[in-house]
């Protein structure tokens, strides 16, 4: 059981029922409702605050200095004069019927309505269905949403078959209220779920990816997933991940590969780490199935290649799922190389190096924390916190040397003056020559050394300077194209 608090008006900031007085002193209704309701009932501090009311957009964007509509629904922004991001906007939205929906999607059109009752009937589930008058001090219930908080329970409004076959993505809704609040599904919703969930398949990927947003960024993500496996909507969400159920890996792991991916996702929750830290973690290991092979000589499996496969096969989730360039490429840098050697004992520090530029340096921290999540999720982590200092320490020394053509002791415009080349791409290669001696020996990023090895290497053929220059990322893409080709192989496709 959770104790509800009872809303009282000290609770709500002075922005919000200011706008409650200027649209009830206009004459009109307005209650608070949805989430903010349902989190201050339940002490928690509201994301949002949204009311419900029965003027209609015209006559609420009248009413108000500053007001934006962007949706179909006639929601209207109140712009407020403050600081405080969640108290900058405060949407306004008439009273609406729920409208006929043809497509388990979106409903076809608007309809406003003249009575609360009426728009609370549309709302997805009790808890959410909850209104409160700042000025008369009363919480309209209709829907026994405080006993379904009390008893922590999602339940659907009305008839949830119906409920969820009007829009299915309120099916997902169900699974991430149960997570982010540490409810349960109410037994009939539940059935009304598991015989609605194909309809997914008719939501659109944004729609999906915010809900699945708000899954992995909740406390127990891992558990999330978990339902949305048992329920049959992981394949509308990620479906490769269901390829790693059941398969085994090797001694290190307690392990099979699903369930480290999910291990690995929680780790990262419990650290509190932000969203592109719990995608690579999720995520880091998906191409495990399909690189796995058995090796007659280590008597084990070995999984050659899965970070390079992984890191397209994420791209490719990422992309289908509609998220912002910069998290993909983010996600998929970090899934690429999470497999690094940091033994500290047994690495140098020009691979550091090399792995802090392979990564690039803003990210290398994220990368020694999805190391973290990874190790714990393995279910065995080896008692060798030190070691990890320890090779922290190492990345912490490189992070001083230089990793990028930048940091060189010299630079385009000095290798002409000293060399009298003219601008050119042999420019280029010759700074990314001189980066991969600096990379094995740091010692030799001073001008006088770089100055007398630009002359030197100016003289050499243009094609073999270039294979110079591009000596590092030519292995790596030796790795990947090798990598690739196994799998092709493997598989018999293209
Ligand atoms: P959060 O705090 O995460 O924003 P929320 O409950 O406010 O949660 P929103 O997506 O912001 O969720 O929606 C606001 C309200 O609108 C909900 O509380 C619910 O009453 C209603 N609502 C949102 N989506 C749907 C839907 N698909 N079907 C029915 N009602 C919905
Ligand atoms: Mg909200």
């Amino acid at each position: 059981m959770v104790r509800i608090s009872k809303i009282s008006k000290q609770d709500i900031p002075e922005e919000v029922r200011k706008v409650a007085e200027v649209i009830e002193n206009a004459g009109y209704e307005a209650y608070l409702v949805g989430g903010c309701v349902r989190d201050l009932l339940l002490g928690r501090e509201p994301k949002d605050w949204d009311f419900t009311t029965n003027a209609r957009p015209e006559t609420i964007v009248g009413l108000f200095p500053e007001t934006y509509q962007n949706n179909d629904f006639g929601t209207v922004g109140v712009v407020n004069e403050t600081e405080n991001e969640r108290l900058k906007v405060v949407e306004v939205t008439p009273y609406r019927l729920e409208s006929g929906y043809s497509d388990a999607r979106r409903p076809d059109s608007v309809t406003f309505s003249d009575t609360l009752s009426e728009d609370l009937k549309r709302r997805d589930f009790t808890m959410n269905a909850i209104a409160y008058s700042i000025s008369h001090e009363t919480t309209i219930d209709e829907f026994d949403g405080l006993r379904d908080l009390e008893e922590k329970r999602v339940r659907a409004v009305g008839q949830a078959s119906e409920r969820f076959a009007e829009d299915a993505l309120r099916i997902l809704r169900a699974v991430r209220f149960a997570v982010e609040l540490g409810f349960v599904i109410e037994a009939e919703t539940m059935e009304a779920i598991i015989l609605n969930v194909h309809n997914l398949g008719r939501i659109s990927k944004e729609r999906i990816r915010d809900e699945f947003v708000k899954i992995l960024n909740s406390d127990s993500p891992m558990q999330g997933i978990v339902l949305l496996e048992k329920l049959g909507m992981l394949q509308y969400v990620a479906p490769d991940l269901l390829r790693g159920i059941g398969v085994e890996q090797n001694k290190a792991h307690a392990y099979h590969v699903y369930e480290h991916l999910l291990r690995t996702l929680q780790h990262a929750a419990d650290k509190k780490w932000p969203l592109h830290l719990r995608l690579a973690a999720l995520f880091h290991d998906v191409s495990k199935p399909e690189t796995r092979r058995w090796s007659e000589e280590k008597g084990t499996w070995t999984f050659h290649g899965h970070e390079v496969v992984g890191s397209r096969v994420t791209r490719k989730i990422l992309t289908g799922l509609k998220f912002p360039r910069e998290t993909v490429d983010l996600v998929t840098n970090l899934v690429r190389w999470h497999m690094f050697f940091s033994d500290p004992d047994q690495i140098t520090l020009s691979a550091v190096r090399r792995t802090i530029q392979n990564v690039g340096k803003d990210y290398i921290e994220d990368l020694l924390n999805l190391r973290v999540c990874d190790r714990i999720g393995t279910g065995r982590p080896k008692e060798q916190p030190f070691r990890f200092r320890k090779y922290k320490a190492m990345v912490d020394e490189a992070m001083r040397d230089p990793i990028s053509v930048k940091m060189l002791g010299i630079d385009g415009r000095r290798i002409m003056e000293v060399t009298g080349e003219k601008p050119g791409p042999k420019i280029g290669y010759v700074l990314h020559a001189l980066l991969e001696e600096v990379l094995d020996d740091p010692a030799k990023n001073t001008a006088e050394y770089l100055e007398k090895q630009a002359v030197e290497l100016m003289r050499l053929e243009e094609h073999e300077l270039e294979k110079r220059g591009e000596q590092g990322k030519e292995k790596r893409e030796k790795e990947e194209e090798e990598a690739l080709h196994a799998i092709k192989q493997k598989h018999k496709v293209v």
